[in-house]
């Protein structure tokens, strides 16, 4: 029996803004098993982001049940999912989010992860100093220094040119088969739909396509 890392059912979520309230997902429910590489695709507005930070844990949903790696993270209040984020789930943007001031291995703070992920020897530049790509692979290290067992990456190859867009994403599928990391990605990039196992479609706030589900 495979075993699911990532369980939503008839999730919801809305935002406020003043008296108008913004339905962003509807009626959303979805599977992904562990080990999975599932890329999350869909134009711009359709809630993407929305639903990765939902998985991830960095925003919690206005009704229906997430369930992530065996806890249900509709139940927690923001301190528990902070703590329990921290240690579940690693976050990769699309700008890479490094602090300016450090070094790369000290902004990952696990030289390991560095050599996993190839860049060892600009393990003393800054990130004004990296490649995008450099800077990406920086980022995913850092992403992994919890040994997380899922990934959730925001259009992580987005400003990067093809070359290093084929780096990361090859990077992630070494992750994947190798480390057993399940990712989930949000993607405009149609290559990396080679890259991952599954792909889902959103298109205003509905998947279009939600594979494999259970009832
Ligand atoms: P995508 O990542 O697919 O481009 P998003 O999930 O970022 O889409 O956004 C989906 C919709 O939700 C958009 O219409 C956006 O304006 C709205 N939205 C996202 N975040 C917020 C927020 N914090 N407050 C109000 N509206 C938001
Ligand atoms: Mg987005």
């Amino acid at each position: 029996m495979t075993e699911t890392i990532v369980s939503l059912r008839h999730v919801a979520k809305s935002y406020r803004r003043g008296k108008q309230s913004i339905d962003v997902l509807q009626d959303l429910s979805l599977d992904i098993a562990k080990g999975e590489f599932v890329a999350l695709m869909g134009p711009s507005g359709s809630g993407k982001t929305t639903l990765l930070n939902l998985i991830g844990g960095l925003d919690t949903p206005t009704s229906g049940e997430i369930t992530v790696a065996g806890q249900r993270l509709d139940q927690l209040g923001s301190g528990a999912l902070a703590r329990w984020r921290s240690t579940h789930v690693g976050f990769v943007f699309q700008f890479y989010n490094l602090m300016p001031m450090l070094s790369a291995e000290r902004n990952v703070e696990l030289p390991l992860a560095l050599t996993l992920v190839g860049i060892e020897d600009r393990a003393k530049h800054k990130p004004s100093e990296l490649s995008g790509g450099q800077a990406q692979r920086v980022a995913i290290a850092r992403a992994l220094v919890a040994d997380p067992t899922l990934l959730v990456c925001d259009e992580p190859t987005g400003d990067l040119d093809r070359k290093s867009a084929d780096d990361v994403l090859h990077l992630l599928q070494v992750l994947n088969r190798e480390h057993g990391k399940s990712i989930v990605v949000v993607t405009h990039d149609p290559k990396a739909a080679e890259f991952a196992g599954r792909q889902l479609h959103m298109d205003k706030g509905s998947l279009l396509e939600a594979g494999s589900l259970a009832a």
